[in-house]
């Protein structure tokens, strides 16, 4: 069983949309409210409130406050409870391992994007005529209509997220997982700077390119605007939706491609990512940069181990130490030069640097799965395992 997440973006009446923010500020100044407990009971007596003394104590805020708290759902306000508990937690594991955390933050209700309903029933997503509808008990109707349909398992969480934009409703159900049909090719893909991606057949991913002047434009005209206007405020919200629509595509992107992959091999092997190595000592200049591209390397990654996992495709991570320097044909290691052609000198091999390296790459993966797994043999571009001694 696995869990899968279906990401619908939800239709709301106007009237709703206004409840909804309403809902939002209950459930903001009750997660306020409830870090404020917490933070005077220490600080004043050096008692810590308990989640459990929270949740007993929320019945009786409810009760005194029927219009507000007492007439949305308990599981959205449990969800709040829940979700500042997340946060101590976080806060407690961090001050063991003896890092330096902030405690946590009151938050503005611009930062209360989520409402959780903690411990939903499947039979909350009601079906329709056309698509589907939730309507938690004091919530607005929201309709949802997924471009698949739902799938028969059990509900598991249920999220509505306000975006800048529009409202989106995430539904986490177990289902059954679905291995693919077995297959013989395998890939290494080397992640880049320049492309996005280089796999061992040649095939690259080319990045997301931004449209900053368009970003710089809108950031300029919002510089411009009063502090707290309306205007600004309305600049500020349209270029969040664009980044956010930009954000969307990327990812939808990304989900292509690795999708693609996944079908087309039965082994991906890429190489270990250490991001917060990289972005330490990385190039400075270009840091900020760097750090957006690396999360994409991240999403790419994640998303490819995951559905590896469902496939039953295998996925293996190797060491990148010297891929790009090695020579995939002869082994030779070579000095890279910042030339975007790789040259051997050794066996006078050229070809792509980011193909050479997602060769290697492949090579590693290959011999770190070894040949008792690797059941349908070295199919796997015979010629570069020629050298590779799998007993098949
Ligand atoms: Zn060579």
């Amino acid at each position: 069983m696995v869990h899968t997440t279906y990401q619908c973006r939800g239709k709301i009446s106007k009237a709703g949309l206004c409840r909804l923010d309403w809902i939002r500020s209950v459930l903001n100044r009750l997660y306020n409210s409830a870090l404020e407990e917490r933070k005077d009971a220490w600080e004043k007596e050096e008692k810590s409130v308990t989640l459990y003394d929270q949740l007993r104590g929320l019945t009786h805020k409810r009760r005194n406050d029927p219009a507000g708290l007492g007439s949305i759902a308990v599981k959205a306000e449990r969800g709040m409870l829940f979700r500042l508990e997340r946060a101590f937690q976080a806060f407690f594991r961090r001050c063991k391992a003896g890092e330096n955390p902030g405690y946590p933050r009151f938050r503005p209700i611009s930062r209360m994007e989520t409402i959780d309903i903690v411990d939903p029933k499947t039979t909350m997503v009601k079906k329709r005529a056309r698509g589907y509808a939730i309507r938690p008990k004091g919530f607005p109707t929201i309709r949802l209509f997924p471009t698949r349909p739902l799938p028969d398992g059990e509900l598991k969480a249920l999220r509505i997220v306000r975006k800048p934009n529009r409202v989106y409703v995430d539904l986490t159900y177990e289902v059954e997982k679905q291995p693919f049909p077995k297959c013989a090719s395998a890939v290494g893909i080397d992640l880049g700077i320049r492309k996005r991606a280089v796999l061992s057949t040649g095939e690259r991913i080319e990045r997301n390119t931004r449209d900053w002047p368009e970003i710089r434009r809108q950031q300029r005209r919002i510089a411009r605007c009063r502090r707290g206007s309306n205007r600004r405020k309305k600049r500020v919200r349209r270029l969040a939706g664009m980044r956010y629509r930009e954000g969307v595509s990327n990812r939808n992107a990304c989900h292509r491609q690795t999708t693609g992959i996944i079908r087309k091999n039965g082994l991906i092997a890429v190489e270990k990512l250490d991001i917060k190595g990289m972005s330490t000592k990385g190039l400075k200049r270009k840091g900020l940069n760097r750090e957006m591209l690396s999360q994409q390397w991240g999403l790419l990654r994640n998303q490819l181990q995951y559905k590896a996992e469902w496939a039953g495709r295998e996925f293996v991570e190797v060491n990148p130490q010297y891929t790009s320097q090695d020579c995939h044909r002869c082994g030779a290691r070579n000095r890279p030069g910042r030339s975007e052609t790789y040259r051997c000198s050794a066996c006078d091999l050229r070809m792509d640097r980011d193909h050479n390296a997602a060769l290697n790459i492949l090579r590693a993966g290959v011999l770190a799965l070894g040949a008792e797994t690797w059941a349908s043999g070295p199919s796997v571009v015979p010629e570069l395992c020629a050298d590779v001694k799998l007993d098949i």
